[in-house]
């Protein structure tokens, strides 16, 4: 479903991310960590075509990402991203900042949009908040919220950036809880986090990334009982 070959990634003189080869079949679940630093938001944000690479190609639900705005607009209606601080529309209410992107790219009326809307927040239970606005939700629900917003263009892929490292302790459960639903029906996700329970209990695969470059790859069982590389080890000794 996604595919990486050969991809190099520069921020003008600085070597962002280094011969990345990366496949992701469709249904797995990816846990994606690292040092800060590492290029972890910028493998995930090349895949949405948030940002641009220098050389090698990306794949994604069978289109080559070769530039043309054609190809930028297909994939992003395939990828739903949800980021580290939801970036929800604070003058929106919950209802209207899910409805909004079925509107624009989808060119759905607004009724049809708000039933849309309506049934992904059920989905990540919160219904029952619609007609809040951002700033009266807790953390917790804001990022459940952007989740739901997500979901509303019916992707194929979802990519979370550290979507529970802004959240106070006790709201964290509630994200991974909705994440860990997602990956329960299927979804095709990768996820940066440093939450190891979650990659742990729903990741086929970790992947360890260090100065742009992806070090150690495996299931959780090896990944966490038996890292080979010196990189990983230290990095776990610093997290677990
Ligand atoms: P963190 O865990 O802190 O989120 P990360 O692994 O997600 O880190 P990235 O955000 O991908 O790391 O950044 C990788 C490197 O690229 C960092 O050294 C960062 O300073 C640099 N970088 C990121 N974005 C830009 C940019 N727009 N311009 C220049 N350098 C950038
Ligand atoms: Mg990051």
């Amino acid at each position: 479903l996604i595919s990486l070959e050969k991809v190099e990634k520069w921020y003008g003189a600085f070597h962002a991310l280094k011969d990345i080869n990366l496949t992701v079949r469709k249904g797995e679940k990816i846990v994606l960590c690292g040092p800060s630093g590492s290029g972890k938001s910028t493998l995930i944000r090349c895949i949405n075509v948030l940002e641009t690479i220098e050389s090698g190609q990306i794949t994604v639900a069978g289109r080559v990402l070769d530039g043309s705005g054609k190809a930028v607009d297909a994939i992003r209606r395939e990828v739903g991203m949800v980021f580290q601080n939801f970036n929800l529309f604070p003058h929106m209410t919950v209802l209207q900042n899910c409805a909004l992107a079925p509107m624009r790219v989808r060119g759905m009326g607004r009724a049809e949009a708000e039933a849309l809307a309506r049934k992904y927040l059920e989905r990540v239970r919160i219904l029952d908040q619609a007609d809040k606005y951002p700033a009266q939700l807790s953390g917790g629900q804001q990022q459940r919220v952007a989740i739901a917003r997500a979901l509303c263009l019916e992707p194929k892929i979802m990519l979370f950036d550290e979507p529970t490292s802004a959240l106070d302790p006790e709201m964290v459960k509630e994200v991974l809880d909705t994440m860990i639903s997602l990956a329960r029906d299927g979804m095709t996700m990768i996820c940066v986090t440093h939450e190891m329970g979650f990659a742990r209990q729903v990741a086929d695969r970790v992947i360890f990334m260090a100065s742009g470059e992806i070090i150690e790859e495996a299931e959780p069982d090896i990944f966490f009982t038996s890292p080979k590389h010196e990189r990983t080890k230290t990095f776990l000794g610093e997290i677990l």
